[in-house]
């Protein structure tokens, strides 16, 4: 019997723990928050990330510790490696934390990026929008999520108000691409090299907040070899083992690096119900280096998040293979508080669960974009 112990216990540490039961997989969670929603269903530790004693007790219950949430401070995981063994390592978790270390891997690897400078001043801001021009976006080098962290510049003018309104941290100024589509690679990496990448997933956002996400991403057969290839080189030069996602726009059929989440990834969340293995049993099957699973999509899904609040359960509960996902967390402004996944053997059956679903619960607009994508 193994125990995992993850670090931070909101839904992606509850979602691991709720794939390693029929494992047989024991699990300990450390979050500093009393009412963490992984802590529902496995033992929590409270802490925070500085509480050294605390950390002790935790590895010695673990046999292999891995994240729920990428900002856990580099010193604390490199602390952390000298006392139980940690997947993703350090260096690979470093490096998803700061943007600027993360494009320079992408443009090391040979994945284009959007145009893009590294600002530590508000002159350095004023040098980088005349290069870089408007619109743009001001990005805090760490520390960002869910468009948090972030000002969109839609002219020279806005220099001063973007600076303010990012603190003066240090940030990357990119160029606002117009892109026809965002993509997403969830891929996984076993502490032996094995490689597998789960099929593209299409993604729809709403303030910066993942809204969507239908997969296969349609007519994508064409960008998947040049996506997993890019994922693949990504995992292989950190040495990464385990889940992550690789976000990508899609502008002129070009492939553009946004950024990579170095853990299971809200874009993958319809694995749980539409592949055999999904990304959070792969993540585990990878820290603990057994045997990747299967990553053969059953046939199409779509996620839809919940944010804020939770919709009605009973228009998904009713459609066949549609799929309810409460985490158990306190309703709050745009924060994730469980998601939906549909699934369907062909895309005009899907779009018709989904145009149900959304109708029913008046959540039209946040189908529509799917429809379309479906074709329907
Ligand atoms: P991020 O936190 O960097 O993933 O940004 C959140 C969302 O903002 C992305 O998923 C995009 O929808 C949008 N976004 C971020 N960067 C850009 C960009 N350079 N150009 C256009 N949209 C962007």
């Amino acid at each position: 019997m193994q125990t995992i112990g993850i670090l931070g216990g909101g839904q992606l540490a509850r979602m691991l723990a709720l794939a390693g039961a029929p494992l047989g997989l024991r699990f300990l969670v450390v979050d500093s928050a009393a009412d963490a929603c992984a802590g529902q269903v496995a033992p929590l530790l409270r802490a925070d990330w500085r509480d050294f004693d605390k950390l002790e007790e935790f590895a010695r219950h673990i046999d292999v510790a891995t994240f729920d949430f990428e900002n856990v401070p580099a010193d604390t995981a490199h602390w952390l490696t000298e006392h139980t063994r940690v997947f993703p390592n350090p260096r690979a978790l470093a490096t998803s934390q700061d943007r600027l270390a993360e494009k320079t891997l992408f443009q090391r690897i040979g994945l284009e990026t959007p145009a893009f400078a590294a600002v530590d001043s508000r002159d350095e801001l004023a040098h980088a929008v005349e290069r870089i021009g408007t619109p743009a976006i001001l990005k805090t080098r760490r520390l960002g999520y869910d468009g948090k962290g972030q000002f969109r510049l839609k002219s020279p003018a806005d220099v001063d108000a973007a600076w303010a309104a990012l603190g003066g941290a240090p940030s990357i100024l990119e160029a606002f691409v117009p892109f026809e589509r965002e993509l997403s690679v969830i891929a996984v990496r076993s502490r032996e090299g094995e490689f597998r990448a789960y099929p593209l997933t299409q993604n729809w956002h709403a303030d910066g907040i993942l809204s969507a996400s239908l997969a296969p991403a349609p007519e994508s057969d064409a960008l998947a070899p040049l996506a997993y290839a890019h994922a693949r080189r990504i995992a292989e030069e950190l040495d990464y083992v385990g889940t992550f996602a690789l976000e990508l726009f899609v502008q002129d059929g070009r492939l553009l690096g946004n950024e990579m989440a170095p853990r299971v990834h809200n874009s993958g969340h319809w694995t749980i119900e539409g592949v055999a293995c999904s990304q959070f049993e792969n993540h585990l099957r990878a820290v603990l280096g057994l045997p990747l699973g299967d990553t053969t999509p059953r046939g199409l899904s779509v996620m839809l998040n919940w944010i804020g609040e939770l919709p009605a359960a009973g228009p998904v509960l009713r459609e066949a293979d549609a799929h309810w996902h409460d985490y158990g967390k306190e309703p709050r402004a745009g924060r994730k508080v469980g998601h939906a996944t549909v699934c369907a053997a062909d895309a005009a059956e899907l779009a018709e669960r989904l145009d149900r679903i959304g109708g029913a619960l008046g959540r039209e607009a946040q189908v529509a974009p799917v429809l379309a994508a479906l074709g329907a």
